[in-house]
C-alpha cells in the first residue's frame, strides 16, 4: 500500500518503521522543521519492551537508560528534601525503560529505512477519501493520493480534525498544565532531582545524561489561547509562578524567557470511540492521549503502530478486519494508561496545604516503611 504518515513523533516514526519492515511504501511527513527531541526523559514499559524487542531496538534502548525519576524527590522552599517520588507506585516493572526523547527519537529515525525519508516543513492541508483512496493536499501546495493516511500528528491532531471534526468533540482536560524548559545553568549538577510545591503548583529540575530541564506544572481551568504562539505560553507561565522568589524558581523563569523550544501544553486525554474512519486511521497521542501524567504515552504509541502494522499485516485487503483487530488489541492497554493518569495530579501537584501535608507525610512513611529513602 502507498501510506502517508502525518507527524514524526514517537508514534510516527514507530509507525514508519513497523510499515516500511512490512513492506508497504510509506511517506512521514513532519509540520517542524526537523525531529522535535526536547522534552523530558520518557518511559518505555510493559507489553512495548516485546515490541521494541521485536521490532530490533531494545537493547539500543537498554544502553540509552537514564534514572531522572528515580532520583526525583520533593523539597521545601529552602531546598531541603522533604520526601522521595514513590517510583514503586509508577513503574510497571524493573525493566521499565526510562530514556532521553531524543534518543528515543534518534533510534526510531534511524530505524527508518533509506527509502523513507522524513519529509520536514510539511503538513495536510485538506484529504479528500473517495473510498477507493485519498487526496491529499500538502501545505506546500503539493498534492499526492494515498492507499491509506495515518495521522500520528499529537493530542492537536490536524489529521483528527479533518477527519473527525473538532478537536473539542475528544478532548478531555484534567485540570493541568505544563512546560518544559532548557535550563543550561543546571547542566552538569550531581544529585537529586528537585521538585517545589505550593498548592496547585509544581516547579523544579530534571536531569539526565548533561542535559537539565526546569518543569513547571500547574492547575488550572482550560485557558483559551493559541497554542502555536511561544510568547503567550511564556506570559502565561510568568503570570503563574512569577510572584515566587524562593528557591531556583526565578532562575527557572529566567530560562523560561530564553527557551525558543519551550514546551507547553495542557494536560489532556483525547477519548475516541473509533479510531479509524474509511481510508484515515490515528495512532498515539492523536487517537488516545493519556497525558504526561500516565507515563505511558510513548509506550502506547509504540504498541499502537505496532498492532495497526500487524492488523493490516494479517488483512492486506480488508481495512474494517484491520481497524478490527487494531482496535480490540489495543483498546485494553489504552484504557489502563488513561485511567492511570487520573490520580498523578494530585500526587505531584496537590490542590491544598492540607493535601500538600498529607502527601508528604504519606511518602515519608512510605520511606520509613521501604528502609527509609531520602
Ligand atoms: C516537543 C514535545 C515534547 C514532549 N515532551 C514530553 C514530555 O516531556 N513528557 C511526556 O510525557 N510527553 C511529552 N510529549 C508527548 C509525548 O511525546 C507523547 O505523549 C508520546 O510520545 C506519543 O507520541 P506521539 O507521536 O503520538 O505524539 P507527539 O510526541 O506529540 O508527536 C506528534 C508529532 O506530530 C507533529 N505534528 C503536529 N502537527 C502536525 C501537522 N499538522 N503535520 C505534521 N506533523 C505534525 C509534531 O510536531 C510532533 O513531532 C512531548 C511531545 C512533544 C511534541
Amino acid at each position: 500500500m502507498k501510506i502517508l504518515v502525518s507527524g514524526a513523533g514517537m508514534a510516527g516514526l514507530a509507525t514508519g518503521m513497523d510499515l516500511t519492515a512490512t513492506g508497504h511504501d510509506v511517506t512521514v511527513i513532519e509540520r517542524a522543521q526537523h525531529l522535535r527531541t526536547n522534552g523530558s526523559p520518557i518511559d518505555i514499559r510493559g507489553e512495548a519492551l516485546d515490541v521494541a524487542e521485536n521490532m530490533g531496538i531494545l537493547r539500543q534502548l537498554q544502553d540509552s537508560r537514564v534514572s531522572t525519576t528515580d532520583l526525583s524527590v520533593f523539597i521545601d522552599g529552602a531546598g531541603n528534601v522533604i520526601a522521595a517520588l514513590p517510583v514503586q507506585e509508577i513503574n510497571d516493572t524493573a525493566d521499565d525503560i526510562e530514556i532521553a526523547r531524543e534518543d528515543l527519537a534518534r533510534i526510531l529515525h534511524a530505524g527508518l529505512d533509506e527509502h523513507t525519508p522524513v519529509v520536514f516543513g510539511e503538513s495536510i492541508r485538506s484529504l479528500h477519501d473517495d473510498g477507493t483512496g485519498v487526496d491529499v493536499v500538502f501545505a506546500s501546495g503539493k498534492t499526492d493520493r494515498f492507499d491509506l493516511v495515518v495521522g500520528a500528528d499529537g493530542m492537536h491532531s490536524i489529521t483528527r480534525r479533518l477527519t473527525f471534526g473538532p478537536e473539542g468533540d475528544y478532548l478531555e482536560h484534567l485540570g493541568f498544565y505544563v512546560a518544559l524548559t532548557d535550563l543550561p545553568s543546571a547542566r552538569g549538577e550531581a544529585g537529586s532531582n528537585p521538585f517545589l510545591n505550593w498548592p496547585g503548583h509544581m516547579i523544579g529540575i530534571a536531569r539526565y545524561k548533561n542535559e537539565a530541564l526546569g518543569v513547571l506544572n500547574f492547575r488550572h481551568d482550560w485557558i483559551d489561547y493559541d497554542y502555536h504562539d511561544l510568547d503567550v505560553q511564556k506570559q502565561i507561565l510568568f503570570d503563574t509562578f512569577g510572584d515566587h522568589h524562593e528557591w531556583r524558581v526565578p532562575e527557572i523563569l529566567d530560562a523560561v524567557a530564553r527557551d525558543p523550544e519551550l514546551y507547553f501544553d495542557s494536560v489532556s486525554q483525547i477519548h475516541m470511540d473509533d479510531w479509524a474512519k474509511g481510508r484515515v486511521v490515528l495512532v498515539g497521542d492523536a487517537a488516545h492521549c493519556a497525558s504526561n501524567l500516565s507515563g505511558r504515552g510513548a509506550s502506547l504509541a509504540i504498541l499502537g503502530a505496532w498492532r495497526l502494522a500487524q492488523a493490516l499485516r494479517d488483512h492486506p485487503d480488508d481495512l474494517d478486519s484491520v481497524y478490527e483487530q487494531y482496535e480490540v488489541l489495543h483498546r485494553p492497554s489504552v484504557d489502563k494508561a488513561q485511567a492511570f493518569a487520573r490520580p498523578g495530579g494530585d500526587l505531584v501537584m496537590p490542590a491544598t496545604h492540607e493535601a500538600l501535608e498529607l502527601r508528604n507525610a504519606r511518602l515519608r512513611d512510605m520511606a520509613t516503611d521501604i528502609g527509609g529513602a531520602e
